[in-house]
């Protein structure tokens, strides 16, 4: 069996390259980067020149403000050579773009929903512009509709995307979610309805977290618990449509919703749940990226603590 190959999610302030170099830094053997500002709106064009879409635009119930700059501003050749050269040099794989928080595939309203298509877009070719093969995202929220409903426009909205970017490389994973409020993706069998509603299948997978399967409601800890909930997985999505993995623990209880991560072996999931996976050859091929809280411990910095315990699982 394959070692798997473990990383952490990192910063691209600086440049995308900088991102590289804290995973490399970090014991990292695969990377997670944003293109944009978690919590902002991905925007197609460097807002900071002097284009006509850099004025300001008055929407009814939104006050005027000017569009933000930098943040996700052009990505130049110099940007994807630094980017691709410090990938290769430092031996860094399965580059992964996570796309904005703000997107909501599966809103009722059409403006968000319409905004979410062309962010989602504008997610899909900045990841393909730098040469990475997977964005993932989240499915997104029904709010006032329902469960059903809100999937329909997921697949809508993903075939719309796909549509807008036919050509390109890019695998859009949907991840599955704690199922906080109304968020869609709780259920695996929500993913696989969403794949299988998809027109070009080969551009659609799933990304799994470990902390959202179980907060969710996935038990992961025994022999038998992890059996059955790889077993629905399989029956439902399917593993081969695995095509990376988070690993978070979780602050908050098995099956409360709730979408706190924590540091490995620190939550409530315990380390069982890591040990199961890290070992499952089925899974041995599928990158692993941690999403845990930056910082250090006695002056260690955190994703070398989480990727040690990790490393330190895996029966040689
Ligand atoms: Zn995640």
């Amino acid at each position: 069996m394959n070692l798997p190959r473990l990383g952490s999610h990192m910063s691209i302030a600086g440049g995308y390259h900088k991102a590289v170099d804290a995973a490399n830094q970090a014991s990292c053997e695969v990377v997670q980067i944003f293109t944009t500002p978690p919590r902002q709106w991905p925007v197609e064009r460097d807002v900071s020149a002097t284009l006509p879409s850099a004025k300001p635009v008055k929407r009814r119930g939104q006050a005027t403000r000017a569009p933000r700059a930098g943040g996700s501003s052009v990505i130049t050749d110099e940007d994807v050579a630094r980017f691709q050269a410090a990938l290769d040099e430092l031996q860094i794989s399965d580059p992964l773009v996570h796309a904005s928080y703000l997107i909501n595939l599966a809103s009722p309203d059409d403006a968000l929903w319409k905004k979410s298509i062309d962010a989602l877009v504008v997610e899909l070719r900045r990841a393909e512009r730098l040469g990475i093969r997977m964005l993932v995202v989240h499915p997104g929220a029904f709010t006032t509709s329902s469960e059903e409903l809100g999937i329909q426009r997921v697949v809508q909205a993903l075939n719309e995307a796909e549509r807008q970017t036919r050509g390109d490389h890019v695998v859009c994973l949907l991840e599955n979610t704690s199922g906080q409020g109304s968020t869609l993706g709780y259920r695996f069998e929500h993913l696989a309805e969403m794949l299988s509603g998809t027109q070009q299948p080969n551009r659609f997978a799933v990304c799994i977290d470990t902390c959202h399967a179980f907060s969710a409601g996935y038990p992961l800890e025994s022999a038998a618990e992890y059996r059955r909930t790889t077993a629905q997985l399989e029956k439902t999505v399917g593993r081969a449509a695995v095509r990376a993995i988070h690993l978070n623990d979780s602050a908050t209880p098995f099956g409360s919703r709730k979408d706190r991560h924590e540091h490995i072996g620190r939550g409530e999931m315990g380390l069982a749940p890591f040990r199961r996976l890290l070992n499952d050859a089925d899974f041995a091929n599928v990158p692993m990226y941690l999403e845990t809280e930056k910082g250090e411990e006695n002056g260690e910095n955190w994703d070398v603590i989480n990727l040690r315990v990790l490393r330190s699982l895996i029966k040689g």
